[in-house]
């Protein structure tokens, strides 16, 4: 029996997990230089987490939730998002008590929703995020999405807008709220099924749709700029200039609302400017301010901000202008013993090698010469050591470069010492090649 992978999901491995690990430390760095700490929630959570009293209208949390009821009778969620379950988490543990504010944490991991797979879209996919509560000020605002920005520098990924809009504060998006349904009201009965059940709960989320029909009808719509308090125009200007000075150009779009109903105030999207031969996976990322989602999960009257990269669509993007830095991944020796004794021995070889900080991989079996070297070179590896029966009595082994195909012969007493100097000269000219390439 075949069992197949769930439908929506993927598996990572070889060259691609080299290249999510490299994402995802990158980011890291990004959020460490910020001064925040790692927070790791449960994939779990109780369902009321995300449920959180009617007028619930993102689809997120009504259409895409895997939910299910626990052997104890408890409905339980695999997180769709993880902010929630962060502002769970510093509630559960009191984090807010005796902190300086913000409390400044990023986290990664697992998502799961219940969506159509296509392009840069999963059922389970990795996110990658960092959210700052207890804020205070425009500057925090500010600073994330300069993070986020950031990170998408260190890796390299320079072809990214910035979008950014304000959502206003509650008088506001009222006011916002009645002009869109009087609008809507004129076009809804044309409008598609999501839409009429988005009109009843939150109008705004119309916005959202992406039904290029309904986009006609939304193009019109009442723009939120226009509604917006002083206070919140003040705010989304102060946040702008900040990210200008440090030569940051945001975009403004009065139709970004964001998917999860959470967010007040600024929100913001990064994409990737459209780059030939790929898909346009959507937004690598995005986030916003959220003023009252950790006092409705029981917590203080505290606000945040934060933000979240998916990273199957930055590896896609980044593996697009990076990639072909990891095809040669591979170890620096390829250990060969020619004999059961030398392989048994070479145990403690490749032991002794490890500890230096080489990378050593070894044949187990007895194979031919020329079949071993073969599968170095498959594998990638840079030299192989080869110890036969005459090199073993001699206290001496072979070291063949893979590229150039010479050889020396080396004592075994000076070999960590030799290897060193030969990896540092095959570095030297592996760099020559690629300066030779670029010309
Ligand atoms: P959100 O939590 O909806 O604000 O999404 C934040 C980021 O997570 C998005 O910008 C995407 O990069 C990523 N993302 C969201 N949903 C998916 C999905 N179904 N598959 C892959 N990545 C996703």
């Amino acid at each position: 029996m075949e069992i197949y992978p769930v439908k929506g999901t993927h598996d990572i491995y070889d060259k691609d997990a080299y290249i999510y690990q490299d994402i995802e430390s990158r980011l890291i760095f990004v959020a460490s230089i910020h001064n925040c700490n790692e927070i790791r929630t449960p994939i779990i959570e109780h369902t009321n987490l995300f449920v959180r009293g009617v007028g619930e209208s993102s689809d997120i949390v009504n259409k895409e939730m895997y939910t299910f009821e626990d052997k104890g009778g408890r409905s339980i969620t695999l997180r769709p998002e993880l902010t929630a379950g962060i502002m769970r988490s510093i509630v559960s543990n009191k984090l807010y008590a005796n902190a300086d504010l913000p409390l400044k944490y990023f986290y990664r991991g697992p998502c799961f929703r219940y969506e159509r797979p296509q392009a840069g879209r999963y059922r389970q996919f990795q996110q990658f995020g960092v959210e700052y509560v207890g804020v205070s000020s425009y500057l925090e605002d500010a600073e994330i999405i300069a993070l986020g920005y950031h990170a998408l520098m260190v890796l390299g990924l320079t072809n990214v807008k910035v979008y950014i809009n304000s959502l206003g504060d509650e008088q506001s998006r009222k006011n916002y709220r009645e002009a869109l349904k009087e609008y809507f009201a004129k076009h809804i009965d044309k409008m598609c099924a999501d839409c009429k059940r988005r009109y009843e709960v939150n109008p705004l989320r119309i916005l959202d749709c992406k039904v290029e029909a309904d986009q006609e009808i939304i193009k019109d719509a009442p723009k939120m700029s226009d509604y917006l308090s002083e206070d919140a125009k003040l705010y989304l200007n102060n946040v702008i200039s900040l990210l200008k000075e440090i030569g940051i150009e945001v975009i403004v779009d009065n139709n970004l609302v964001r998917g999860l109903d959470y967010y007040t105030g600024v929100v913001f999207e990064y994409h990737a400017e459209k780059i030939e031969g790929l898909d346009n996976v959507g937004a690598l990322g995005g986030g916003g301010h959220y003023a009252k989602l950790l006092k409705e999960v029981g917590g203080p009257d505290l606000e945040g901000v934060g933000l979240a990269f998916g990273i199957e669509r930055l590896a896609y993007v980044y593996t697009h202008v990076h990639g072909s830095k990891y095809a040669n991944i591979g170890p620096d020796f390829y250990l060969i013993g020619l004999n059961q004794e030398i392989i048994d021995k070479n145990f403690s070889l490749a032991d002794m090698l490890r500890s230096k900080g080489f990378v050593i991989d070894t044949n187990y079996q007895v194979k031919s010469v020329g079949s071993l070297l073969k599968l170095a070179v498959k594998k990638n590896a840079k030299f192989a050591i080869i110890i036969g029966e005459e090199e073993m009595e001699k206290g001496r082994v072979n070291v063949k470069n893979l590229r150039s195909q010479t050889q020396t012969s080396v004592e075994l007493e000076d070999l960590a010492q030799t290897l060193e100097s030969l990896i540092i000269e095959y570095e030297e000219e592996s760099a020559k090649l690629a300066l030779e390439d670029v010309k």
